[in-house]
């Protein structure tokens, strides 16, 4: 079932989320309309705030090439366990400031430790788009948009450009 994505500013996306002490049916279900979310808007990550649930899970897939295999990805309670002095810039957007991108400089590879959707341990390393996903997500956990990178001037102008949306939207 595919819910609803909040749209910037709200409060519940710069909330600090709580970890996930056990999976249950609840969470695991949750996980899964994130995925039809993420799938149909269409994005490559969606973290639970986002869809106004302050628990620490997100899921990811960047395989974006056609005919390649997708590789849905679910991670509880993420940790970064490690990165690289290596850094890279991509430009980003977000479900929850939809159509607006900026530059954001990250480190290129990150080692990753989180639980996954069958409360197994997993712990690997990612690089390219996949670190940027991963990191971008999880800093949704601690209540940190893209956004936040960027100058206040450009933060300010995509902000309000988000609350006109906003405005819009509730009048439709
Ligand atoms: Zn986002």
């Amino acid at each position: 079932m595919k819910r609803p994505i909040l749209i910037h500013p709200d409060p519940r996306l710069k909330k600090i989320c709580a970890p996930v002490p056990d999976l249950t049916d609840e969470l695991r279900d949750l996980a899964r309309d994130m995925l039809e979310t993420m799938y149909d808007a269409p994005g490559i990550g969606l973290a639970a705030p986002q869809v106004g649930v302050l628990s620490r899970l997100i899921v990811l897939d960047c395989v974006k090439e056609e005919g390649v295999t997708p590789r849905p990805t679910v991670m509880f309670n993420p940790e970064i366990v490690a990165v690289s002095d290596e850094m890279s810039t991509y430009e980003e957007g977000c479900l929850s400031i939809p159509e607006q991108y900026g530059e954001v400089t990250r480190p290129a590879e990150v080692q990753v430790r989180w639980i996954d959707e069958k409360g197994g341990e997993q712990q690997a390393g990612f690089d390219g788009l996949w670190a940027t996903c991963v990191q971008h997500e999880i800093d949704h956990l601690n209540g940190k948009l893209f956004i936040d990178y960027l100058t206040p001037m450009k933060r300010q102008i995509i902000t309000r450009r988000m609350q006109k949306l906003k405005r819009e939207m509730a009048r439709a």
